[in-house]
Order: C-alpha cells, then sequence, then structure tokens
C-alpha cells in the first residue's frame, strides 16, 4: 500500500510517530493509501528546518522569489491533468471541478508574481526638516497553514504562494483526508527552484495542529475549515502572541425575488447547491424565495433538474456530482436529511437510496431538495456541508435581509432581481462578507481578498489578495536625518513641526 510521507527540506521524509491515517477511495470505499501523522517531535523538526531556511529567502531579492512563482505556474499548468486526477482520486469530485479548482488557486500564484510591486513601499520626503522617512513591509519568519478537506489544492493556494513570495518561509499541514496534492505540489515547487526548506509539507491531525500552535518559532498561522475549529485555532494561535486568520463554516443563502429570471436563477441554484457535491464553503444551501409564487416556481423547476442529476464517480467525464468524502461525512449528511424529515420540513427530492452499480461501498448520496424549512429547525442553523438544499419561504424582502443578517455564519450571499435598487441596497446593509449579485457563488478573484464575516471568520484579515500581502509581512518605518551642518541639539519635547 501506497504510504504518503512528509517533504521536509526539499525531500520526502518518513514519518517516526508510528501512526497513519487511512486515505480511502471515495468512489469505491477502498483504503487507496496511508498517510504519516506527525507527532509534535516531527512538526518541530519541520520548523527548524523552515526557520534554518529563512534568513536567505527573506534576504532574496523579491523579483527572484517572484520567478520561483512564474516557474512554478508554469508546471502547475503542464501537470494539470495529473494533479486533477491526484484531487478527484482522494476528494471525489468530477475531474473538470478538481481542474477548476486547481485554476482558481493559480490565479494566487499568479497574483504572487506581481510580489516586486506589491512590496512597494511609501517614501515621505522632509517629513521634519532634512528628515525623510519611508515605510517597508517586511516578512513574518515561518508561518503554517492548515487546510480544510474540500479544496486540496485550491485552498494551500490561498496561502503559501503569497506567504512565500513575501519572504516567509511555510509549514503546511493539509487535510489528512486527501494529503497527496501537497506533496505534489512541494514537488513541482522544488523544480520552479524554490530552496529546499522554504515550503515544508507535514500530515497529520489534532496532535500536528497543537504542535503547529504551541511552537513558538511560527509568527502566523492560516487556518480554513469548519467554525469550532476555526475558534480554537483561532483563541490558541492568538494565545501564544501568533498571528492568526482563521476561515470557518457557511451557510450561505440565496434571495429569490419575484422579479428575478427564475430559469437563471434555477440554473446557479443547481450549480451551487450541488457543485462539488455541496462539499463548498460558498455551496448555496439555502434558497430564500421571495413570496409563495416564487417558492412554488422555483420547486417546481429545481425538482426535476434535482432528481435528473449524474451522480457518478469524478472520473466519469459525464458525472455533474461525484461522492461524499468520507464514510462518516455521507453518514452526517445523510444524519441530517433523516432530521429535516423529523423536524417537518418537506423532503421534495429524496437522494439518500442512490445507489451505483460497480460502486456500491463509494460514499455517492443523490441530490435532496426540501421544501417549507423553517428558521427554528437544525437543519436551517447548521452547516449540512452536502447535496442538500433547503427553500425558506418570506413574506417580503425585509424579511428575507433579516433571515440573513440573524444567521450565526456570513460567508457568502447572494440576491437574484432585476432591481437595481434592491440589490444596491442588499449590497450595502447585508452583514455578509461576499456578496453576489445575480452571482451565486461571489468567490472574489485573487487580486482581491477572499472571507466571511461573523462566525465564518476569526481575526482582522481576509486571504489572498492585498489583505494576503498585509497578512503575511510586517510594517517598518524609518526616519531617518542625514547630517547638514545644523545640529539640532539636544530635545526634550516631542518634536513638532511648527
Ligand atoms: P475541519 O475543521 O474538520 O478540518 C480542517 C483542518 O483542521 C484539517 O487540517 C484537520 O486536520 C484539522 N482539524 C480537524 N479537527 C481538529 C481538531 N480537533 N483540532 C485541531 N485541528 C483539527 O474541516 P473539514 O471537514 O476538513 O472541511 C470542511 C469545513 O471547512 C466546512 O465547515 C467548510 O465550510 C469549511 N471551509 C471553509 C472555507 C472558508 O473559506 N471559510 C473554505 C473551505 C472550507
Amino acid at each position: 500500500m501506497r504510504t504518503i510521507n512528509h517533504f521536509v527540506g526539499g525531500q520526502e521524509v518518513a514519518g517516526k510517530s508510528g501512526r497513519f491515517g487511512d486515505v480511502f477511495n471515495p468512489a469505491t470505499g477502498e483504503v487507496q493509501a496511508k498517510v504519516a501523522l506527525a507527532s509534535k517531535a516531527e512538526v518541530d523538526a519541520a520548523v527548524k528546518v523552515a526557520a534554518e531556511a529563512f534568513p536567505k529567502w527573506s534576504a532574496t531579492p523579491p523579483l527572484i522569489r517572484a520567478r520561483v512563482m512564474y516557474r512554478f505556474k508554469q508546471l502547475i499548468e503542464e501537470n494539470m491533468d495529473a494533479m486533477a486526477q491526484i484531487v478527484t482520486a482522494e476528494h471525489g469530485k468530477v475531474l473538470s471541478d478538481a481542474r477548476g479548482s486547481i485554476t482558481r488557486g493559480l490565479e494566487v500564484v499568479e497574483f504572487a508574481c506581481g510580489i516586486p510591486h506589491l512590496l512597494k513601499a511609501d517614501y515621505c520626503e522632509n517629513v521634519g526638516t532634512n528628515v525623510d522617512s519611508y515605510s517597508v513591509r517586511q516578512a513574518l519568519g515561518v508561518v503554517a497553514g492548515i487546510t480544510p478537506f474540500n479544496f486540496p489544492a485550491m485552498v494551500p493556494m490561498w496561502m503559501f504562494p503569497i506567504a512565500l513570495a513575501c519572504g516567509n518561509t511555510f509549514v503546511l499541514k493539509v487535510s489528512e483526508r486527501d494529503p497527496s496534492a501537497a506533496n505534489f505540489m512541494a514537488e513541482l515547487l522544488k523544480k520552479a527552484g524554490l530552496p529546499d526548506g522554504v515550503l515544508n509539507v507535514v500530515h497529520g491531525d489534532k496532535e500536528a495542529v497543537d504542535a503547529i500552535l504551541a511552537n513558538p518559532d511560527i509568527q502566523a498561522v492560516s487556518f480554513v475549515g469548519s467554525t469550532p475549529i476555526a475558534e480554537y485555532i483561532y483563541h490558541t494561535g492568538t494565545a501564544h502572541n501568533k498571528r492568526v486568520q482563521a476561515l470557518g463554516g457557511a451557510k450561505n443563502h440565496m434571495i429569490v425575488m419575484p422579479d428575478a429570471d427564475m430559469d437563471q436563477a434555477t440554473d446557479a441554484l443547481m450549480g451551487a447547491g450541488y457543485g462539488s457535491a455541496g462539499e463548498r464553503c460558498m455551496a448555496v444551501s439555502v434558497a430564500v424565495a421571495v413570496g409563495d409564487k416564487v417558492g412554488d416556481t422555483l420547486i417546481d423547476k429545481l425538482a426535476p433538474r434535482v432528481r435528473g442529476l449524474k451522480v457518478a464517480p469524478g472520473t466519469d467525464p459525464e458525472a455533474e456530482m461525484g461522492p461524499l468524502v468520507t464514510r462518516q461525512h455521507h453518514e452526517k449528511v445523510k444524519g441530517y436529511v433523516d432530521l429535516g424529515v423529523q423536524e417537518g420540513a418537506k423532503l421534495v427530492v429524496d437522494g439518500r437510496g442512490l445507489k451505483l452499480q460497480g460502486y456500491e461501498n463509494g460514499y455517492f448520496l443523490g441530490g435532496c431538495l426540501f421544501d417549507h424549512v423553517q428558521p427554528h429547525m437544525r437543519i436551517y442553523k447548521e452547516e449540512i456541508f452536502g447535496p442538500v438544499l433547503s427553500v425558506v419561504r418570506v413574506p417580503d424582502y425585509d424579511s428575507a435581509v433579516k433571515l440573513v443578517n440573524d444567521h450565526e455564519y456570513g460567508n457568502g450571499t447572494a440576491i437574484f432581481t432585476r432591481d437595481g435598487d434592491a440589490a444596491r441596497e442588499f449590497a450595502s446593509k447585508i452583514k455578509v462578507g461576499m456578496v453576489g449579485i445575480n452571482v451565486p457563488i461571489p468567490v472574489p478573484m485573487a487580486f482581491n481578498s477572499f472571507g466571511g464575516w461573523k462566525r465564518s471568520l476569526f481575526g482582522d484579515h481576509h486571504m489572498h489578495g492585498p489583505e494576503g500581502v498585509r497578512f503575511y509581512t510586517k510594517l517598518k518605518t524609518v526616519t531617518s536625518r542625514w547630517p547638514t551642518g545644523i545640529r539640532a541639539g539636544a530635545e526634550f519635547v516631542m518634536p513638532t513641526m511648527r
């Protein structure tokens, strides 16, 4: 059986803890590999390697660092199919979606290629007589990234390209459910000319995460995952005096106004609700129908399409939806569908009975559609993270906005309407970090920053884009005066300009 090792100091390093995790093929339910789970000592050893690599890498001119990113981008493009296969084999998502997610990660690499420009400093001449001052942003040191299962390539690429381009060295701990893409990227970075020790991958579970949070040489931690863990990472990391950005879970609402183009809204709900089997933090899991007429129309249009979803292994070119990631997650999502029925929501399409011939042990679940979901129900309040769309009916626009604003999560939201006034008011007033107007999954591009509000993000910085550069650098301001022949004399009061 294949073993997935750590990647430290530019080479694969076998696990020494004696602990391994199973990596499943979600389409068949078979164990396809074992992943080493790092002990605290192994994490500390990787951090030491990263700390030793930092002085040289941070002193490397940004243009040279950018060139490594250029070569990395080229290598990913050349190896796109192989990388998508790796993502699909362990995550289960369909190949075209795997390629799409890698491409979105690659856009952050492209952004990081502009690092010489992004790090350009401010200079103020003559802030006092013959006194000049300038501000620069400098690398932090060793930084760490901890990432979720649902984007094993893209989410790490939200982090390390910018961190490395800024001059930091990196310790990456990806999800133990689909760990191979991280090693693949580390190999490509090495081929791209990244010096050994600048990016290190340690695999593991809570033990590795806790070692990262406690290690005094790690200056900052970027986390993406579920809200309870994000909150834990934020509090523990900041208690250890680290800078932390911790992105959590979501329950994204799409409001459909009576004047919306219903076919366009239905297409949007299909893609955003069921794409990647709903395992996206920006998936739409709640359709808010403004008025019963909208509710009835949406259900009429959605139900046959949800029933007709082509569910198959991610490698099937016809597949629209692959399996869920693990048996445990499959059970959890199915359990929420059972719960919704008990809570009294109307299950219009029930995907629980789906069986695929030849893949009876795979973690497949058909698309599920609930109508008449009420805000007090757990299926409304909690993140399900599967192919389950809830329709909530509200009487008017104000009730729709209140629903979104009252929810504990605030990652993404969208409104579908032809009314410019309503759209503008919505964008301005809604308490959510990423907003779409007739765009169901408003994921910001790499040169903007990604992040939610409320319990979808703990910390002050969103991810990638300008916020990424700020997160991975600290500001230094230098004030200088060169001898002019005039002595200022000893000054015992605050220097002021008059
Ligand atoms: P998760 O929180 O279970 O795991 C995320 C990471 O934390 C993994 O690397 C895992 O090994 C580690 N971890 C798990 N349990 C831990 C513990 N008890 N202590 C310390 N570390 C622990 O998340 P997941 O199931 O891998 O991913 C799905 C979740 O991620 C969903 O909630 C989804 O909304 C969220 N997500 C959010 C965003 C965003 O941008 N906000 C993006 C993608 C995914």
